[in-house]
């Protein structure tokens, strides 16, 4: 397996990437390798773009460097893209596509890669834990190792989700041993919430609707209901995951407005529905259980177009 500094050698300036909207797996895997980056390369400009992250990761170190305003006239030697193709890298695309060596990390299915180098691996749970076998563990501290546990328990819901695999396990086991507060982080990142957080997601459950004989469920939150609870985007994250741990729910879909008759949509399923083949239609992509797009049009309308693509792979089965 190809390791990262091979691909970074002699390099005097490296940014690194992720995805606009980032979750805990695009902040984890980001800074990790911004901290691994700088500690082993202390003569190169090391840069991290990144949207402003939520105020839970803030238990990361370092994250105050993440830049959000991208310097457009720079080009660098090497620009590292992780957990998205190009496309969703938002105002750092540019700076990306004028690098003089793209390098692309990601475990997304329905990424091509989009690099000179590019590392697709889809079976991996996280980019975090592809991450962590591109570095040398002897390398790794404690700020690292932090980083990229954070990483892999977002994107795998706690080591729970079918993506987690014995490899995912032991990288979670020696990521702990750095004797970092694993229980701390889980419960402070990734399960508490806001009271207004918990408000606004109870409305969501409360008003969703069941259809396709129950085996699917939907939910929406448009802006005036951001507005009246005092929440941004951030603040929805989780609530699809409890839309889909309804009983006898194969697919779950939320959407939440964005502009006029614009929608981000968020799609989970058990499986039995491919929501990366659904949201890849609509422009999206994701995994196979999870997956998002952004829609156009009005929510009633995105259902309707959304289910036909679910209920061609109901009719497959
Ligand atoms: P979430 O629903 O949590 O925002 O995203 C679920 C998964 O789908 C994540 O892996 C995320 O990166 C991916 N995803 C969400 N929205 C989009 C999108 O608009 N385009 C692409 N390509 N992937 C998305
Ligand atoms: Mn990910």
């Amino acid at each position: 397996m190809m390791k990262i500094m091979d691909e970074v050698k002699g390099a005097k300036s490296i940014a690194v990437s992720g995805h606009v909207r980032p979750d805990g797996d695009c902040v984890g895997s980001v800074m990790g390798l911004y901290l691994y980056l700088k500690k082993e390369m202390p003569e190169a400009q090391v840069d991290a773009y990144l949207e402003k992250p939520a105020e839970i990761f803030g238990c990361i170190d370092h994250i105050e460097e993440i830049k959000s305003e991208v310097n457009t006239e720079q080009v660098y030697d090497v620009f590292i893209a992780l957990d998205t193709a190009a496309d969703r890298l938002g105002n750092a695309e540019p700076v990306y596509r004028r690098a003089n060596k793209k390098i692309n990390i990601d475990h997304h299915v329905s990424n091509r890669g989009c690099g000179d180098v590019s590392i697709v691996e889809p079976q991996r749970s996280s980019t975090a834990e592809l991450l962590y076998d591109l570095m040398d563990p002897e390398k790794i501290d404690v700020q690292i190792a932090k980083a990229i546990y954070i990483g892999i328990i977002h994107d795998t819901g706690v080591l729970r989700y079918s993506n987690t695999s014995p490899r995912t396990l032991q990288i979670a086991a020696e990521l702990v041993k750095f004797g970092f507060n694993f229980s701390e982080i889980i419960e402070e990142t990734f399960f508490e919430r806001t009271y207004l957080q918990t408000q606004i997601m109870g409305r969501a459950i409360l008003e969703s609707v069941r259809f396709m004989n129950d085996r699917c469920i939907v939910s929406m939150v448009s802006r005036r209901m951001m507005e009246f609870y005092r929440v941004t985007p951030k603040d929805l994250d989780g609530i699809v995951n409890h839309l889909q741990s309804v009983k006898g729910v194969d697919c779950s879909i939320f959407m939440y407005e964005t502009g006029t008759l614009e929608y981000k949509v968020s799609m989970r399923s058990n499986g039995r529905v491919d929501v990366s083949a659904v949201a890849l239609k609509f422009g999206g992509g994701g995994h196979v259980r999870a997956a998002g797009c952004t829609m156009n049009g009005t929510y009633h309308d995105n259902i309707n177009n959304l289910s036909i693509e679910i209920a061609e792979q109901f009719k497959n089965e």
